[in-house]
């Protein structure tokens, strides 16, 4: 028997519950089989006497005899009741189900060892369906210090997988293979690092002799784990590198420095001056960039983009901006050509809305080339877009893109005579930060730039957390705000699950907002995303001219809108919120010259998670310490955009807990890398035979974020 032959190889695993393993847990082979891993570890090592036990004593393991059994009646059935007792005191043992069998089976007055979670009532403890056996069985036993608990469904357990089943094969499975499990590291790097062999790690993870030896196990597992995935990400930018051919943009031509010496209309921070240099060294290197430009909100990635797309045009090549949406389009275009006004480069807009005049005169222009910039939506993609020469294509704010998508952006750069491509190069722009550890694991291939700074004399935004009951209060404020010449935001949340429910609190608020502020003295936009979008547009732009003083609205305004003189941003049922969106939200304001506010309305009743991201958006605003929390309180399987990309499907290492091994893992990858690019020596022959079958197995590829 060997570790591809699958789980029915087994003793006790019949075709129904292969079956099982496979839809329940993904589990096909032997191998898949030993490489579940479990979750936690229960330990047995420690016994309790009955006076020991306190009300947080989770799971407990006691030594006495049982000295009286009855039965209950209750409502429904009876439940069955021991005593148990030891030297110390006595306790309840207790039974709901199977009381027959079981009371036909416990002997009185024998010595046991029983082992459960703990149910406290009145300070008196008992122990419903414990595990025991008799102090003589459980003696024959080979005992093992830690005992593993692996991941479980219910389906699994209901047709009688459980952990010990689970367990057994797991111990079947060893006796058969253990021989011929093979070492996946070379030996130069389990020296180097202390790790302990494949074989010993696998023993241990599963059947642990003891803590050190189970934290060896971990340490070693985890380690290859982040090792091989980073080892792949890598290879990938070093192919990326070498093998994709890149537009190279050498020249800094007459517009860039004309518009950075005449048209800046601020000086860079030193945050931007260092992410357009390592840019323009991407751009000049011949390789193809594939680059993310992470900055918080506000933080200025716009001017950096177009100085890159300049770079572009002072060497031939168009550029192209992709929105997420039609208003934040509409806005860059806008910026954008009122900040080209004295220079001769031509840029245009396309989007779902643009007239079909509109879209020739786009069309042809992009062709012949005459059309520099083209800024837009998801129209950028259609087919029918040609560009004559496509040098760069920057996207705004994180799309997900689909691999349909990507490819359409890569076939939109030059062909070749040859027929190849060379595709444009890619700037994708977020307002999400991402946590390094994070970034590291799933962007590990692509290039990562950081505005870390904001423009000079931006006014700290002051978050406070206001209770449903202060409302009145909060009215008055904005009140005092509008009458300053301010505009203010009312936020509610919309949640798919409840989407009547939500849509019905918006209103309600609408109407109560309305009656609080009555017009003609004030006017209120609102915008939900139950509305046509012409609608949509029509109350965004009364609120962006000012014709509005109050923006009720759901979450659809969250993306990108620039209204610098709203300075109140007012978050209805907050606690609903996570935290990335309202740090979101806040971004809104805090855009003009004035102090502006942002009050988070709760109910009382917050939940412990609740309470911490209310705290965190009082405590700072810095989008990097509010990522790392919510990537503490969500994991990371949960942080946008990182579902579909697979990295996270690990195993057994964590990316937040495990950083310092995922830095080591990273480490180790890239000095193997530079020595050894194409792991072609012979000591790394093992590495370059894991690799080939990683290769073909993963899915982690994708060209563009
Ligand atoms: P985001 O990174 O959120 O896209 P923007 O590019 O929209 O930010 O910039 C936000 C605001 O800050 C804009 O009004 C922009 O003109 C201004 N800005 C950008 N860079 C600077 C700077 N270096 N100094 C002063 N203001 C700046
Ligand atoms: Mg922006």
């Amino acid at each position: 028997m060997n570790l591809n032959h699958p789980t029915t190889y087994i003793k006790g695993v019949s075709v129904a519950r292969a079956e099982l393993l496979y839809s329940e847990l993904g589990i096909k082979t032997c191998r898949d089989l030993l490489h579940l891993f479990p979750f936690r570890y229960v330990d047995k090592t420690q016994f309790y006497t009955i006076n020991q036990l306190q009300q947080n004593s989770s799971e407990v393991q006691i030594v006495g005899k049982i000295t009286g059994i009855k039965n209950v009646k209750q409502k429904r059935g009876s439940r069955l009741v021991a005593t148990f007792t030891d030297a110390t005191g006595s306790m309840e043992l207790v039974w709901f189900k199977g009381a027959k069998w079981i009371k036909d089976n416990l002997k009185v007055n024998v010595p046991y060892v029983i082992y459960g979670k703990l149910n406290w009532y009145n300070r008196t403890a008992s122990m419903p369906h414990p595990e025991m056996e008799t102090v003589q069985v459980y003696k024959s036993k080979l005992q093992m210090a830690m005992q593993p608990v692996y991941p479980s469904t219910e389906k699994l357990t209901n047709k009688g997988i459980s952990n010990k089943v689970i367990g057994n094969m797991i111990q079947y499975l060893f006796k058969q293979v253990f021989g011929s499990i093979e070492e996946t590291l070379p030996t130069y790097l389990l020296n180097e690092h202390q790790l302990i062999a494949k074989r010993e790690a696998l023993l241990n993870i599963h059947f642990p002799k003891n803590q050190e030896l189970l934290t060896k196990a971990q340490f070693r597992l985890k380690f290859e784990e982040l090792f091989f995935i980073q080892l792949q990400l890598l290879q990938k930018k070093l192919i990326r590198k070498s093998k994709i051919k890149g537009f190279v943009f050498e020249k800094v031509g007459e517009n860039f420095t004309s518009f950075y010496n005449n048209n800046l209309p601020f000086d860079l921070t030193n945050a931007q001056k260092k992410v357009l240099k390592e840019i323009r060294k991407d751009l000049g290197s011949g390789a193809h960039m594939n680059r993310l430009l992470q900055g918080d909100v506000g933080s200025g990635k716009t001017i950096v983009a177009l100085l890159t797309m300049l770079l572009a045009i002072d060497n031939g090549f168009q550029a192209t901006i992709m929105a997420p949406t039609e208003i934040l389009a509409i806005q860059h275009y806008n910026g954008i050509v009122e900040l080209l006004e004295n220079t001769t480069i031509k840029v245009d807009l396309l989007t779902g809305s643009s007239k079909v005049k509109k879209r020739r005169e786009i069309h042809a222009g992009l062709e012949d080339g005459s059309l520099h910039i083209l800024i837009g939506t998801h129209a950028i993609l259609e087919d029918k877009v040609q560009f004559k020469n496509l040098g760069i294509a920057i996207i705004d704010e994180q799309h997900r893109f689909g691999v349909a998508q990507r490819s359409k952006l890569w076939n939109k750069g030059r062909k070749e005579e040859n027929e190849e491509i060379v595709p444009p190069h890619i700037l994708v722009m977020t307002a999400t930060p991402i946590p390094r550890t994070l970034a590291m694991s799933v962007y590990g291939d692509l290039d990562i730039s950081v505005i870390d700074e904001l423009p000079p004399g931006r006014k700290e935004i002051k978050t406070i957390h206001r209770y449903d009951s202060n409302r009145l209060g909060v009215f008055k404020f904005l009140k005092d705000e509008i009458t300053k010449g301010r505009q203010v935001y009312v936020v509610y949340p919309l949640i798919q699950e409840s989407e009547a429910m939500d849509y019905k609190d918006l209103m309600d608020g609408y109407e109560s907002i309305s009656r609080e502020f009555p017009s003609p003295k004030y006017q209120i936009s609102i915008v939900h995303g139950q509305m046509k979008p012409a609608d949509k547009d029509y109350e965004m732009n009364r609120f962006v001219n000012g014709e509005t003083q109050i923006m009720v609205a759901t979450t659809v305004i969250e993306v990108g809108v620039n209204v610098p003189n709203a300075s109140v941003m007012v978050i209805e049922s907050a606690e609903r919120f996570g935290l990335s969106q309202l740090h979101q939200l806040r971004g809104r304001v805090g855009r003009g010259a004035d102090q502006s506010y942002c009050i988070l309305l709760s109910s009382y009743k917050l939940s412990s998670d609740g309470k911490t991201r209310l705290k965190t958006m009082v405590d700072t605003t810095d989008g990097f310490k509010i990522a790392e929390v919510d990537l503490k309180l969500r994991g990371p399987g949960n942080i946008m955009g990182t579902q579909q990309s697979g990295v996270l499907n690990l195993k057994i290492a964590d990316v937040i807990k495990d950083s310092p091994i995922l830095y080591k893992a990273r480490q180790t990858a890239i000095n193997l890398l530079q020595e050894d690019p194409a792991l072609s020596q012979p000591k790394n022959s093992g590495l370059l035979k894991i690799y080939t079958q990683l290769q073909k197995k993963t899915g982690i590829w994708s060209n563009i974020s």
